[in-house]
């Protein structure tokens, strides 16, 4: 008989929450611990979203998003879950460039960068410290009409090689562009810029076998395997429970951590909803999706220190387009050295490239596996220049594309990183459409990546435990 996931439910919870990304998985855990019965559902055979891993023969553990974080993951880690987890964390020192502008490492902090721009890229000081300063000083409630281009322009006119260093890697962080609203720019480098770059020590299945204990512990019920397929609304355009592998459990509250658009248009239903605030919804647009080609190497087989994180282009400038098509030229290669899970004899190489779900979503199998195939080749050829023999000391290699993402987190378009700027309007107008009904997740760039998301998990369960008690809240 097929397992019933859902066994011993209970009928009724004061939260649930759908998805077990790090927004989903960290609103769970405060809310949890603040007192509420909280059910959380995810429909992966495993939690954590795009925080995650998989395993392969030989003894492979591939991490899917653990690249690099900025330092602020150890504060919440330390508040929101546990000092044993934040503990782990730990800094990622080589960032190097090589591209045919120039040759680079860094350490991706203030110090180091504006060292950088002085002396190897000629910046007059004070410009770069003026620049510091505005992109640090920037927050939501800003004037949001100026482009991160236009903030290049009026510090850096006519630097293409200036732009692309500041640019290309944050554009692999959250998939912005020089189009995005500065702000979206500024608080996620300068998030970086404080410390630099940050991993965790252990891999991404440790961090989440963590959390996962630490859920437990503070009584969330964690069901695997649970497809959300409805939230129910009753007349008042209330919230009142899910249905979930068939099945209805009721709830007086929803955090859903399910893709914004989706939560609006599939779960909840056009219908319950405002027609100006559907329109809205449906202007939400999406962030690119991604391409990964994950390499394993034979046990004990590794090769010389190349860095942490690497930005290869063979371009001249920051072209998005160029970094979206299909015809690769920049790739970001991760290498994982034994260090990575300590007592492992392993290194890795995971290559990321941004990728747009329609350059892969019609294929057909025979295509898409041939183009898979393509894409591993000439990503093992890239790579030869950084790894000499990389071919020879390969157990395995396998790529990912759009339709995976798709299909493990079921992000509209295999979203890598939720929605464009205005997804968070709408993502924060929720309850006011449909009381008790509140989203976390990926949108507006800020609250994407793993310290957006785990953060915009906290702000939302706040309001959460507002709705549930509003006399305690106004305590
Ligand atoms: C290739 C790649 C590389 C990245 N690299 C980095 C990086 O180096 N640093 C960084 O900070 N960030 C990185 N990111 C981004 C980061 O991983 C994400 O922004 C973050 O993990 C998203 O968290 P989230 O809470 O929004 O939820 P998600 O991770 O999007 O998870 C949502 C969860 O909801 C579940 N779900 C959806 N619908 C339902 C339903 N109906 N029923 C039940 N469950 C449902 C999904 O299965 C999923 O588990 C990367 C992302 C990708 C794809």
């Amino acid at each position: 008989m097929a397992k019933d996931f859902l066994a011993d439910v209970r009928d009724h919870y004061d939260v649930i929450v759908i998805g077990s990304g790090l927004a989903g998985l960290t609103g769970a855990n405060v809310l949890a611990k603040q007192g509420y019965s909280v059910l959380l559902l995810e429909h992966h055979y495993q939690l954590g979203g795009m925080a995650t891993w998989f395993k392969r023969r030989g003894g492979h553990i591939f991490d899917i998003s653990l690249h690099g974080f900025p330092n602020g993951m150890v504060k919440s880690c330390r508040k929101y879950w546990t000092k044993e987890i934040a503990d782990k964390i730990v800094q990622l020192k080589g960032i190097r460039f090589e591209n045919p502008q120039f040759s680079l490492e860094t350490t991706f902090n203030r110090d180091d960068f504006t060292k950088l721009l002085i002396d190897k890229f000629q910046v007059e000081p004070q410009t770069v410290q003026d620049f510091f300063d505005t992109a640090r000083n920037m927050n939501f409630y800003d004037d949001q009409s100026m482009t991160t281009r236009e903030l290049f322009e009026k510090y850096f006119p006519g630097r293409d090689d200036v732009v692309r260093l500041l640019m290309e890697p944050i554009t692999y962080a959250n998939g912005s562009t020089l189009e995005d609203p500065a702000i979206t720019y500024g608080i996620v480098f300068s998030n970086f810029m404080n410390k630099g770059v940050f991993t965790f020590k252990g891999g991404t299945d440790a961090l989440i076998t963590e959390m996962r204990e630490e859920l437990i512990k503070n009584g969330v019920d964690l069901r695997i395997r649970s497809l959300v397929e409805k939230i129910e609304v009753d007349k008042n355009r209330k919230v009142t429970g899910v249905v979930v592998n068939g099945k209805r459990i009721g709830c007086t509250a929803v955090l859903a951590n399910a893709n914004i658009k989706s939560t609006i248009l599939h779960l909840a239903g056009e219908e319950n909803f405002d027609p100006e605030f559907v329109e809205e919804a449906k202007a939400v647009r999406v962030n690119n999706s991604s391409c990964q080609v994950y390499m394993g190497l034979k046990p004990g087989v590794g090769f010389d220190y190349c860095g942490d994180l690497l930005f290869h282009s063979e371009h001249r400038g920051f072209d998005i387009e160029a970094m979206l098509s299909k015809q690769i030229s920049s790739r970001t290669f991760s290498f994982y050295y034994p260090e990575t899970r300590p007592g492992s004899d392993r290194w890795l190489i995971v290559s990321s490239t941004n990728a747009r779900y329609e350059d892969w979503a019609n294929l057909s199998e025979e295509d898409y596996e041939r183009d898979k195939k393509d894409l591993c080749e000439k990503t093992l050829d890239c790579l030869e220049q950084y790894v000499p023999g990389i071919r020879e000391k390969l157990d395995w290699v396998e790529a990912s594309t759009p339709r995976t993402f798709k299909h493990y987190t079921r992000h509209i378009q295999g979203s890598s990183f939720g929605t464009k700027f205005e997804g968070l309007k709408v993502s924060q107008d929720l309850p006011q459409q449909i009381q008790g009904l509140h989203h976390a997740g990926s949108v507006g760039i800020i609250m994407s990546g793993w310290l957006g998301a785990m953060n915009y998990g906290v702000i939302v369960s706040n309001e959460i435990d507002k709705y549930l008690t509003p006399s305690a809240a106004t305590i």
